[in-house]
């Protein structure tokens, strides 16, 4: 699906893409127009109304995602298509929301912050327009019309709110539905539910738009793509959340002694794939230790013991603890080992190497599992 869009830039320093069916949107736009108009469509004024349509959709997201930051969220991509956006986030470095508001009120405030945010930008523009009073007529149809273009800003902006609320995941309105079924279902399972309306409504707009008007199919297409991208960190995050480090650690590895020294421990690390070494004395973990900083030592200071360079900070995980917590501890530290112990007993370790190798691979097989065919 990374395929189905194109980088364009950055915002407020996120990654911004824009989806392929935004295309569409002049195109449709240059049709609409030359149908009404006998040919005589203007194709500048219909790309400055695709442009207007475009920002309105970039300031949705940035409320979105200004929202979101102040949860802890960290926004990664946003996706633009043509009458809403899809912001990812990384789910590895963004925090569990230590806050007493419970999930799904979040998930709702989150979810209202775009719409309002085109809402307050149509009343704002329709009062400026009203204050200078160049004869602009708010009222007259068609709203959204090339030759008018301060007319179409504030009614794009309306009809992005509302289009918005539509209770079709994953736009607000969807989100707001799935964050009520998520009182009484997990997420995964509110999530695919409102997955399934969503795709039902997208299928009765593309198949009424052309007995009525063909925007409702436009609508439609673009729910469906918002769906499936949705759909794809869902897959992500449903591995990050319930594989256990059992799973995926390794349990066969080198182990260095804090008695080493520096030149013995580059001459077992040449010998091992890991990039990693737990330190052991006796059955203790006491520090953990990469391939780099070992040649870093020895660059700097010649030969030593790992004793005096290796990290004695680290975090230590439970078998049963998921991925997703792993990798926030990974990422938190900055290091890239983590030791799985019990009974203080090191019986395993995670790596950051190895951690990408499975999540890839997890999410792979999950898909196989569902019958999934996209690629
Ligand atoms: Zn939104």
């Amino acid at each position: 699906m990374r395929s189905w869009s194109i980088p364009v830039g950055r915002l407020l320093g996120v990654d911004v893409r824009l989806h392929l069916t935004f295309l569409l949107l002049p195109m449709f736009i240059y049709w609409t127009e030359s149908n009404a108009h006998r040919g005589n469509a203007s194709g500048a004024r219909d790309l400055a109304l695709a442009g207007i349509i475009l920002v309105c959709v970039g300031v949705h997201e940035c409320g979105h995602m200004l929202a979101a930051r102040r949860f802890g969220m960290i926004p990664k991509a946003v996706i633009l298509l043509p009458l809403t956006g899809v912001t990812l986030y990384d789910e590895l470095r963004s925090e569990k929301p230590q806050s007493a508001m419970p999930q799904w009120k979040r998930e709702i405030r989150l979810a209202l912050v775009g719409p309002l945010v085109n809402l307050a930008l149509a009343a704002f523009i329709a009062a400026a327009i009203m204050a200078t009073n160049r004869g602009i007529e708010l009222w007259k149809t068609p709203f959204l019309q090339p030759a008018n273009l301060p007319r179409s800003l504030v009614w794009a902006n309306f009809y992005l709110a509302i289009l918005n609320l539509m209770p079709a995941y994953p736009l607000d309105g969807g989100r707001i539905q799935r964050a009520v079924f998520s009182r009484a279902l997990d997420l995964s399972t509110a999530t695919r539910r409102s997955v399934s309306i969503s795709t039902a409504i997208a299928m009765v707009l593309i198949f009424a738009g052309p007995f009525t008007d063909l925007w409702l199919s436009m609508v439609g297409v673009v729910v469906f793509f918002a769906a499936q991208l949705e759909e794809r960190a869902l897959v992500f995050q449903s591995v990050l959340d319930s594989v256990h480090l059992e799973e995926v650690m390794l349990t066969d590895f080198a182990t260095l002694s804090p008695a080493d020294t520096l030149e013995d421990a580059l001459e077992k690390a040449v010998h091992s794939l890991q990039d990693d070494f737990p330190v052991v004395r006796g059955s203790d973990m006491v520090g953990v230790i990469s391939r780099q900083r070992i040649l870093d030592a020895l660059r700097a200071e010649g030969n030593g013991y790992v004793q005096a360079v290796m990290n004695k900070i680290f975090e230590v995980s439970a078998r049963q603890e998921s991925l997703g917590s792993a990798f926030r501890k990974l990422t938190a530290r900055n290091s890239s080992i983590i030791p799985v112990v019990e009974d203080q007993r090191l019986i395993g370790i995670v790596t950051l190497q190895n951690l990408m190798h499975s999540m890839a691979l997890l999410a792979e097989s999950r898909k196989l599992r569902r019958g999934g065919t996209e690629s």
